[in-house]
């Protein structure tokens, strides 16, 4: 069951408590000498709202709903109907559709049985005098003590609902924002991926229409030979280190992110070809010299990147392509190089 329904249950029969408490003294001053009526009703409902605390509020909702049906009856019985008794039916209903684990039919059944006890105390209110009649300043009295634990009951079960509505909605949205991070990144480098860095880029075409910006693709040279000769562990190792090569300096202009195997792409807000190709050649330096070692094996590798700058009119595609075509012309003519 869920935690708040433990929580309503257990304040509301701490409620229920009070109010058997506060009625023993009112049918006492009233002498109807009735008031072990609540005074069991108290120490049942006390040793329920321990049991929920305890245990957990399976028992107890049973307990509770048998105390309020009881009471109910017994009340209709000695007091008649005009004390308003049977708004105690209402909390037990709703806390009964408000815990979401009770299976539909529970809830219709719940429903019914209320109803029809409602309806049978009316009608035998109709057919039969109360055993006592109360005098009219006692009858507001019971009244009062009545309405107020009908209302606080109501107001306790709501708040614990509202609350724990609120906390799962909270939740969701925590819960959906990782999700939406989690699947805008590379596993391996836990950089970006495409799919992210392509909704920057159009987010950045849609609010920046007017400004300029560059994309770059890089690709490591024979990286194949990297798996082949040290392993494919080493080459995983290759690929984190370079991703965090390529983080530490992101943050000075451009986001980057893994394209796909041994490629990476950048975006560069603000940039025309000129900045871009020379952020490009500063990194294919810095690569260059960036020591590795994988157990123990010291190593290098180099990039080869081919730069576009954004025309105005050309589609996102076409602008990534015309950089993977002067990555390729970089390749074919001798790598370790970038081409503006
Ligand atoms: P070139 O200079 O022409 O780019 O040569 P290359 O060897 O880098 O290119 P090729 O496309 O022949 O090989 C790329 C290799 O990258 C092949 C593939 O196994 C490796 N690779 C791709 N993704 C991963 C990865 O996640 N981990 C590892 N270890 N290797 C990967
Ligand atoms: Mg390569
Ligand atoms: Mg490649």
């Amino acid at each position: 069951m869920p935690a708040y329904f433990r929580g309503a249950l257990v304040t509301g029969e701490k409620l229920l408590g009070l109010y058997f408490a506060l009625s023993f003294f009112f049918i006492a001053r009233a002498t109807l000498h009735w008031e072990w009526v609540p005074a069991v009703m108290l120490v049942i409902v006390a040793l329920s709202a321990f049991n929920a605390d305890q245990h957990g509020p399976r028992l107890s909702i049973g307990i509770f709903a048998a105390v309020i049906l009881g009471w109910c009856a017994w009340y209709v019985y000695i007091l008649g109907w005009g004390t308003g008794i049977q708004g105690l039916l209402v909390p037990l209903l709703v806390l009964i559709f408000f815990n979401i684990f009770n299976p539909p039919w529970v809830k219709i059944v719940f429903f019914l049985l209320l109803l029809g006890v409602r309806m049978l105390l009316y009608s035998y209110s109709l057919s039969h005098s109360a055993v006592y009649e109360l005098d009219r300043g006692f009858s507001v009295l019971f009244q009062t003590a009545n309405s107020a634990v009908m209302f606080f009951l109501m107001a306790i079960i709501c708040i614990y609902l509202s609350s724990s509505i609120q906390d799962a909605e909270r939740q969701l949205r925590l819960d959906n924002q990782a999700l939406y991070r989690e699947a805008g990144t590379d596993p391996l480098t836990q950089l970006p991926n495409r799919r992210a860095l392509m909704d920057e880029i159009d987010s950045f075409m849609k609010e920046r229409p007017s400004e300029t910006f560059c994309v770059a693709i890089a690709d490591i040279d024979f990286f194949k030979k990297v798996n082949d000769t040290y392993g494919h562990l080493c080459g995983d190792y290759t690929l984190k280190s370079l991703a965090e090569r390529f983080r530490q300096t992101a943050g000075t202009g451009y986001k980057v992110c893994r394209w796909g195997g041994e490629e990476f792409c950048f975006f560069m807000p603000g940039m025309n070809i000129d900045d871009a190709g020379k952020v490009m050649m500063d990194l294919n330096v810095a690569v260059g010299r960036m020591p590795l070692n994988f157990e123990g094996t010291d190593f290098s590798i180099t990039i080869t990147a081919g730069v576009e700058e954004y025309d105005f009119h050309s589609a996102i595609d076409a602008i990534i392509e015309e950089a993977d075509r002067k990555l390729y012309m970089g390749k074919e003519s001798g790598r370790n190089r970038v081409v503006v």
